[in-house]
């Protein structure tokens, strides 16, 4: 991804409601057909929205979205090379790996911050407030709530669609200047009038000193998918690079036979 600087909308990459000071993004109008984003600039009226990533916070965006009725887009296109709903820490379907938020703080919006309990109670699972459930089901609520948005913005008219590529470069456009011009990797591009990058952590960086070896087979990049983990010898000795998150979700996977794991950062 390059140029994101100058878009209009930046969405911060925190989807769920915790507490006041991770909220999602304000959508209350201002003025006829007009919306603030995150950064306070106005989606244009009638406009072609173009949402880069289809993860958690791209989901908790289009589900506020949908439930505004003065949010009268042309188009809604959502891009991303994965299926929507998953994104990378949530689209693990190994159970060992949970979350590290308890049901009862795990929502796409602020109106209710149980919704993830409510979602799946109402499918079930026998949860208390205070679970933590694996991070596949959240996964689950995330895709559902997406298609509930798909069909409250369809039934109001709006075409969401989703593009299965990645977003390369997002420019502005010669002609009209008022738009934007994403190019995909599929070779393909698209106009926008408001963008919405919501692109996540996405795969790690590379240390510099590692990347002559970015094709070794004994060096993975991230821990997911995880089965490259799982597929590793009983007897393997594994350094990790970094002690936090993704790094504990390949430890848990990791210590499950006799291998030797190190798990190596200069932080805490
Ligand atoms: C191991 C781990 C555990 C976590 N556990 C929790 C938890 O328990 N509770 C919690 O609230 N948060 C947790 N988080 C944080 C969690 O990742 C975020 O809350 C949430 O997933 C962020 O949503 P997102 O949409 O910004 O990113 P993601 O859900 O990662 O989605 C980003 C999407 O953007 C797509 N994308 C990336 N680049 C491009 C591109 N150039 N073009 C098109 N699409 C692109 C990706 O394919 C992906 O689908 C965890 C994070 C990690 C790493």
């Amino acid at each position: 991804m390059a140029d994101t600087a100058s878009l209009p909308i930046v969405v911060p990459s925190r989807p769920f409601s915790r507490d006041d000071k991770h909220r999602t993004p304000r959508t209350s109008r201002t003025a006829r057909n007009e919306k603030p984003a995150a950064n306070g600039h106005p989606l244009t009226a009638c406009g072609q929205l173009v949402v880069i990533g289809g993860g958690a916070a791209a989901t908790a965006v289009l589900h506020q979205l949908a439930k505004d009725a003065g949010f009268r887009p042309e188009t809604v296109t959502v891009v991303d090379p994965r299926p929507v709903g998953f994104g990378l820490a949530f689209g693990t379907t190994d159970p060992k790996l949970r979350c590290n938020t308890s049901v009862d703080v795990t929502a796409l919006h602020r109106a209710n911050r149980s919704d993830l309990q409510c979602y799946l109670a109402a499918r079930g699972w026998p949860v208390g407030r205070s679970d933590f459930v694996p991070r596949a089901l959240v996964a689950h609520y995330c895709r559902e709530r997406f298609a509930r948005a798909q069909r409250e913005l369809k039934a109001r008219g709006i075409h969401m669609r989703h593009v299965a590529a990645r977003a390369h470069t997002v420019r502005r456009a010669h002609h009209p200047a008022d738009r934007y011009r994403i190019t995909l990797s599929d070779g393909s591009a698209l106009e926008a009038t408001d963008v919405v990058v919501a692109v996540g952590g996405d795969q790690p960086l590379l240390p510099e000193v590692l990347r002559e070896h970015a094709d070794h087979p004994d060096l993975l990049i991230g821990p997911y998918p995880t089965e490259r983990l799982r597929a590793l010898p009983g007897d393997a000795r594994v350094l990790v690079l970094g002690s936090k998150l993704s790094a504990v979700d390949a430890a848990l996977v990791l210590c499950r036979s006799d291998r030797q794991v190190t798990l190596c950062s200069p932080f805490r």
